[in-house]
């Protein structure tokens, strides 16, 4: 328990799986007067909201997981989206901390005044909380492509975290505009239901083959045996994507990033289509941008139905999409995996610091934080994702453990009264970044490709 000389109100805005982490350590703490708004009627955040056919984690369960909570009954080596959600949804019970959200509250106002932030969400007021952690995910504000005649395709469309419940595709034809590793997991999983596919391409990825097999009754027996042996794992997994690959990455690994570039190639080279082939091999280095795993997705693309189109799209008309070749290709369906914006953090909401500035303004040129946890002119004003955070192949609930414990030790701070408002100081913001600018140019982010990491200025996050 935390030796305390005030009694915190502290706000977290988002139950998914960083909210949920929130509440669940500051409870544990001792912290008994957290509030969490969640715009949404239930938890889980991405894996609430994405229910798209062939959804799985590309980051192995053993790893993508609480440190606190390990599950040895993972069904496969790369859980299913709908077995993600139920976890969280489990863990949030087991904790006791269901009670804690608060469950259709979108909040659109936060505004610091003297040493507390005045919440106010959908409903209205939430009144003052000394504390506000923000939780709001990353990869939530669909990116709609603007492309002339969407709205007038006469079949379903919709973007991929929008996935309709009751959709049948079976005897469909159905196109997919995107190549990331949303549009990779869909293809593979309804290509072998749908009477024709046709997957737009602007742009080729390097697909890294990650296998995904169950796992054994007997072996989700070990785990349940020997909880040491799920600690190792886990331990390994993480040290395995953290250290080994993002090492790789950032070029302090170089045997490594060899390696996967030839395993990249090697399954790039089992196409045997020259034509194919050809126009699925990327025009950047490997990792550039975020690496898509999959085991399946060239397979899907060397069946009869399947088409992989290069031309650019034109426009969308009532009938399908009409490419740059002048061809319709005619389509019941048009799903959109074409993104996310990363960038807007917890905007649209209007935060509004002591001064009077607001978030949207302070970060008008460009969204800056110190150590991705806090950002200067907004004190007690604490982010799990905030910009800069380290977001790639490995597991996000990682990252996200990481962050609060940095934050909790500044919510200790204030409740032990040694501090009343915290936040960075310009010059040690400017520093942060500067440094993380330095180094920027010899990662493989930089290397010459557009990706989700990238902002409107150019500058990678
Ligand atoms: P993404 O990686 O940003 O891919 C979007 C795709 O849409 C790209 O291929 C992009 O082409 C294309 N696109 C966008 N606008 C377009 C337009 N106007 N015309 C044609 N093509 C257009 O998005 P995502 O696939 O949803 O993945 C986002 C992130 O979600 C992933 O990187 C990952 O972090 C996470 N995710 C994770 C999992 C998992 O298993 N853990 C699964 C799915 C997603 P360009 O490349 O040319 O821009």
């Amino acid at each position: 328990m935390t030796q305390t000389a005030r009694s915190l109100r502290i706000a977290v805005i988002g139950a998914g799986a960083s909210g949920l982490l929130a509440v669940i350590k500051l409870c544990e703490a001792g912290y008994d007067d957290v509030v969490v708004f969640e715009k949404a009627d239930d938890l889980g955040g991405t894996w609430r909201d994405n229910r798209y056919p062939g959804l799985t984690c590309d980051v192995e369960s053993h790893a993508y997981r609480y440190s606190f909570a390990p599950n040895p009954d993972w069904s496969r080596t790369c859980a299913p989206g709908w077995e993600i959600q139920a976890y969280l949804k489990r863990v949030a019970r087991d904790h006791g901390v269901e009670a804690n959200i608060r469950f259709g509250h979108e909040v659109v106002a936060a505004s610091f005044d003297v040493d507390h932030w005045t919440l106010t969400t959908n409903h209205g007021s939430q009144g003052a909380f000394d504390v506000v952690v923000t939780a709001t995910g990353v990869l939530h504000h669909p990116s709609l492509p603007d492309i002339e005649g969407l709205p007038t395709f006469a079949g379903a469309c919709f973007h991929s975290s929008a996935w309709p419940d009751d959709l049948d595709l079976t005897g469909k034809r159905v196109g997919v505009i995107g190549t990331g590793s949303t549009a990779t997991q869909i293809v593979k999983a309804i290509t072998p239901q749908v009477a024709a596919l046709a997957l737009f391409q602007r742009t080729a990825q390097w697909v890294l083959p990650l296998q995904n097999p169950e796992i054994s009754a007997d072996r989700k027996a070990e785990f349940r045996d020997d909880p040491a042996l799920l600690d190792s794992e886990y331990k390994r997994l993480n040290y395995g994507m953290v250290v080994k690959f993002a090492d790789a990455l950032v070029g302090a690994n170089p045997h490594t990033y060899q390696r996967l570039v030839e395993v990249c190639q090697a399954n790039l080279d089992s196409i045997a289509d020259p034509v194919l082939k050809r126009k699925l091999t990327p025009d950047h280095k490997p990792g550039c941008k975020r690496m898509v795993m999959s085991d399946g997705f060239y397979d899907a693309l060397k069946q009869p139905h399947a088409e992989l189109v290069t031309d650019a799209i034109l426009a969308v008309e009532a009938g399908g999409v009409r490419t740059a070749d002048g061809r319709l290709h005619v389509l019941d369906v048009l799903v959109l995996a074409t993104g996310f914006n990363t960038h807007r953090f917890m905007r649209p909401m209007t935060v509004t610091g002591p001064d009077g500035t607001t978030l949207e303004r302070a970060w008008a040129d460009k969204n800056e934080g110190y150590k991705c946890v806090t950002t200067p002119g907004f004190p007690n004003w604490f982010m799990i994702g905030g910009p800069n955070s380290p977001i790639g192949n490995f597991s996000w609930l990682l990252t996200a453990e990481k962050q609060f414990g940095y934050i909790k030790q500044l919510i200790d701070v204030i409740a032990t009264g040694a501090a009343r408002r915290i936040a960075p100081t310009r010059a040690a913001t400017a520093a942060f970044n500067d440094a993380l600018a330095a180094k920027i140019p010899d990662t493989i982010w930089a290397t010459g490709c557009k990706s989700w990491y990238i902002d409107a200025q150019g500058r990678i996050a």
